[in-house]
């Protein structure tokens, strides 16, 4: 092994290789040491640069910032240190990662450290920068999967509307925030009348493509304030800001809306109809559970009346329930 002991310019030979940019300003800003890498990225040799002020060769610096930590070195003979995800760059340099990662200049962590004399007194502020872009990149597409598997996790692969237990625990918050503000809220469920018989006669892929439209024309008519998910197989839920009365007209106009605009697949045109109940929320309305046990029994009636029409809930149907749910005879 060779005697590194020898080598006396050693400190300013790693200085020079290390992939870190190295630079060293005195209490007037200027450049007293620009290593190998700072001039790689910077295209500004070491004889350009040192001795002349840092903000004069680059006016683009945030300088008044620059400055104040800079000073504070000075001031506190500490270190100190800011990180990419604070100040993205002090320096505008390109990196060497595709245009496609999406960052548009290299990421930099930053330190600051005082440089000390005989005497203690701190004589330079040196500054190292580290190249921080690849951390940069993997953290961001981190966040954009997790974004993504949340929303998955949220939504129904099918129609893209809201799954049923992102519907049960926006229910449950409506319900809070309706109760806070005194403001009425409800309940709309409906269902495809006969969807077997869709299935059996057309297939199931014609019974998706069914459901999808179903999910465009709710989006369609429903008001942009309306939430909206699937709740099952071929059940559809609306939370909705309205009292009874609202709500009645809105599940109407849903009613009419969809038994007038047959679904297609491969150019079959497939008429369908949808039953609906409604219930609103009432100063005794336990829960979340409570409206929507209540919204079931209404559709129940719906359904048992005939089909293809819209049923309030009252407590009248109460009685009814040992008839079961129409959800009970779901096949999901
Ligand atoms: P009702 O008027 O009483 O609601 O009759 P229905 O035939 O619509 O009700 P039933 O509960 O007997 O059948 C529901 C059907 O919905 C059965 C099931 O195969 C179908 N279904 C549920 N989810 C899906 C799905 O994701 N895709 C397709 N194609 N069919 C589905
Ligand atoms: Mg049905
Ligand atoms: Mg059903």
């Amino acid at each position: 092994m060779a005697d590194l002991t020898r080598l006396t310019r050693l400190p300013e030979f790693i200085v020079d290789c290390i992939n870190v940019g190295v630079m060293a300003v005195d209490r007037n800003m200027n450049v007293v040491l620009w290593n190998r890498f700072m001039e790689v990225h910077s295209g500004k040799s070491a004889e350009e640069i040192q001795g002349k002020n840092l903000f004069d060769c680059f006016p683009d610096l945030p300088r008044k910032w620059l400055e104040r930590k800079i000073r504070s070195v000075f001031l506190l003979k500490n270190f100190a240190f800011t990180s990419w995800q604070q100040r993205p760059y002090l320096f505008r340099f390109s990196h060497h990662e595709p245009v496609t990662s999406g960052v548009d200049a290299m990421r930099q962590d930053c330190t600051f450290l005082p440089v000390k004399n005989e005497q203690g007194e701190v004589e330079y502020a040196c500054l190292t920068i580290v190249d921080t872009t690849d951390t940069c990149i993997y953290q961001t597409r981190l966040h954009e999967a997790l974004i993504s598997v949340e929303k998955l996790s949220r939504e129904d692969s099918l129609t893209g509307l809201l799954n049923r237990g992102s519907l049960e625990s926006e229910l449950a918050s409506e319900i809070k925030r309706a109760r806070r503000y005194g403001s009425p809220l409800s309940l709309i469920l409906f269902d495809l009348d006969h969807f077997k018989r869709v299935n059996d006669k057309f297939g199931h892929q014609a019974g998706d493509a069914v459901l999808r439209h179903m999910a465009r024309q709710t989006r369609r008519i429903m008001r942009d304030t309306d939430i909206i998910g699937r709740y099952g197989g071929e059940e559809f839920l609306v939370i909705l800001p309205d009292g009874m009365d609202g709500a009645m007209g809105a599940a109407e106009r849903l009613r009419l809306g969809i038994a007038g605009s047959a679904a297609s697949h491969q150019n079959i045109s497939i008429p369908v109809t949808v039953s609906a109940g409604i219930s609103t929320l009432q100063a005794e309305t336990r829960d979340h559970e409570q409206l929507i046990r209540e919204v079931d029994l209404a559709l129940y009636e719906a359904k048992r009346k005939g089909r293809n029409r819209v049923v309030r809930f009252i407590p009248d149907l109460l009685g009814a329930e040992d008839g079961g749910s129409h959800r009970d005879k779901s096949l999901i």
